[in-house]
């Protein structure tokens, strides 16, 4: 293209680094991405770990249906799976180092995919997730069916049950996230824990860059350890400032910056500040954080819990969780529990979401590491040695991201505030798109989700093609 207009974009993560394939394969030479960390991939995040790598951040591809990712990538790639729902492969643990009985544990089980079916009634909920379960769930064991699941066995799987819906949506409590939001999240239809074994998330991007045939010439676009901290749209051109005293000028500009860090910049970030709607977008939808602990021992000394091991949950007694309460190792019981890591023997792995995240960032990692042996002993009932590695994440307190991913909470609901709400085109007076919107907390269908990002990432790309294309037709 000819006179190609200067676009830029900021954040290489998935939603920057697709719209930039989508962009130059429709013929914009003109295209550069801003990036302020010292590599690609954002909030897709693959470590080196032994001979394969492991994900700090996206891990799973969730669902095959209608999404973007499986559809790029299940030609070129094998996904594994971790076996979240193998009955076989599951243990159920009691902090009193007694074991669930599994029949009534599937009894149970059976009642919340129950309840998560609900959708339509979820919809017309004015109140949170955590109350919509929890009136569903005592209207339910109302039958004698479940008589032989006393009331503490009940607790614990609720409670159970909290703590995992709280690190799927990286949220402080099940109360705060909105019921009527949560029914409007798409679920993919088809296998929801696919892995990537020991390539990593970040083969991803490998496939991405094949199949838009761009190797050579995306890398040259890339600018890294460039973070935007200036973005001045008053006049046609776009002026953008680096920390480092760069200035650049765009036509276009393409904004993936993570809610997180938009919410603590965006005053002093634009110049005009964003309109009224955007800013009350920013403000309102929750950027939540999850955290992540990887374990490596010398030996897998879960297989004597079960032969066939994926995951092992953890139930509190309601004794346990008092005593732990108030002490430093209440972020413990933010624990849904371990699973085993595809593609890696020896390495177990536990994600946290619940109210001690801050608390959870800035504890030692020698601390966090006691804890959990701590733990695996209390409710495996076994002398564990020491493990020969470990790794932790810290997405709260990383700069260019301020959390993990976004979700609508009650407040978010309160307000009538929409993704679709960020991810408005911000045009100027002759109608011309100068500030366009995506990334994951962008998208209502697929919020939080890698597929999200990518979605509107293209989406974003797509908007500036069709603008070029009205206007040669004028
Ligand atoms: C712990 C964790 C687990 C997750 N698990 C899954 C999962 O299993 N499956 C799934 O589908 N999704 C998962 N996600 C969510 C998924 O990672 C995100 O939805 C997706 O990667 C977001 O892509 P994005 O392009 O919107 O943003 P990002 O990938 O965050 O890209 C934005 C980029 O902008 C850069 N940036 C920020 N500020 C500036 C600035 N001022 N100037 C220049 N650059 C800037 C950032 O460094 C970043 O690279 C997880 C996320 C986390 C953190």
């Amino acid at each position: 293209m000819s006179n190609s207009p200067h676009i830029i974009i900021i954040g290489a993560g998935a939603s920057g680094i697709i719209a930039a394939c989508n962009l130059i394969s429709k013929g914009f030479t003109n295209v550069t991405i801003l990036e302020a960390e010292d590599r690609i991939g954002g909030r897709i995040d693959s470590r080196r770990f032994n001979d394969g790598f492991i994900d700090f951040g996206a891990q799973w591809c969730s669902g095959q249906e209608g999404n973007s990712v499986y559809e790029l990538c299940h030609n070129d790639f094998e996904f594994g799976c971790t076996g979240f729902y193998d009955t076989n492969g599951f243990v159920g643990l009691i902090s009193n180092g007694s074991r669930v009985d599994k029949q009534i544990f599937g009894k149970l089980s059976a009642v919340r995919s129950k309840i998560e079916d609900m959708i339509d009634e979820m919809r017309e909920f004015k109140g949170s997730i955590g109350e919509f379960f929890d009136q569903k769930y005592n209207q339910e064991l109302e039958s004698s069916e479940y008589d032989d699941a006393d009331e503490e066995m009940r607790e614990m799987v609720r409670k159970l049950w909290e703590t995992e819906v709280n690190a799927n949506y990286a949220s402080t409590s099940w109360y705060k996230i909105s019921a009527n939001r949560y029914s409007q999240v798409v679920v993919c239809e088809g296998s929801q824990d696919q892995t990537w074994r020991t390539s990593g998330y970040k083969t991803l991007f490998d496939i991405i860059q094949k199949k838009f045939k761009v190797e050579e010439v995306l890398k040259d676009k890339i600018q890294l350890n460039k973070k935007v901290d200036h973005i001045n749209w008053d006049t046609d051109k776009i002026v953008i400032r680096t920390l480092d005293r760069h200035v650049y000028q765009a036509d276009h500009l393409i904004v993936t910056i993570p809610l997180g860090a938009l919410q603590a910049h965006h005053k002093l970030l634009f110049t005009p500040m964003l309109p009224e709607k955007k800013i009350k977008a920013i403000e309102n939808i929750q950027f939540g954080t999850l955290g992540k602990v990887f374990l490596e021992f010398e030996e897998p000394f879960w297989k004597k819990l079960n032969n066939n091991f994926k995951v092992c949950a953890f139930l509190w007694t309601p004794e346990d969780l008092d005593d732990i309460r108030g002490t430093d190792k209440e972020w413990l019981t933010n624990m849904y529990g371990f699973l085993h890591l595809d593609g890696f023997p020896y390495v177990l792995e536990t994600l946290l979401g619940g109210n001690k995240m801050k608390e959870f960032e800035t504890y030692s990692d020698e601390k966090i590491e006691n804890d959990c042996i701590w733990l695996l002993e209390k409710f495996m009932k076994v002398k564990i040695s020491r493990p020969i590695a470990m790794r932790r994440t810290r997405w709260l307190t990383r700069e260019n991201f301020l959390g993990s991913y976004s979700y609508c909470s009650m407040n978010t609901a309160e307000k009538d505030v929409y993704p679709e709400d960020l991810k408005e085109t911000v045009f100027n007076d002759n109608g011309k798109p100068m500030l366009l919107f995506a990334g994951e907390a962008t998208s209502s269908k697929f919020q939080g989700y890698v597929h999200g990002a990518i979605d509107t990432g293209r989406e974003a790309a797509e908007k500036l093609i069709a603008y070029f294309e009205g206007l040669k037709e004028q």
